[in-house]
């Protein structure tokens, strides 16, 4: 059975969950009763795919040198 771990909102405390796959994003209680906890994201040894979030590339503004030689006009 995979090993989730969540983080506690509440008191920052992270703990980790044996639970089946399809109960891993269900809520979790913290060790110390709270319920306001996330999951991280943590490596599991079970198949799947890890979907990570592509950077966005920032803006590389080059300027343009059309207009400022007269070919625009
Ligand atoms: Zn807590």
């Amino acid at each position: 059975m995979p090993r989730y771990e969540y983080r506690c909102r509440t008191c920052g405390d992270t703990f980790e969950l044996s639970r089946p796959m399809a109960e891993s994003s269900a809520p979790a209680d913290c060790p110390a009763g709270h319920d306001d906890t996330v999951k991280l994201l943590s490596t599991v040894a079970v198949g799947g795919t890890t979907t990570a979030p592509a950077p966005k590339a920032g803006g590389g503004g080059g300027g343009g040198g059309c207009c400022g030689g007269g070919c625009c006009g």
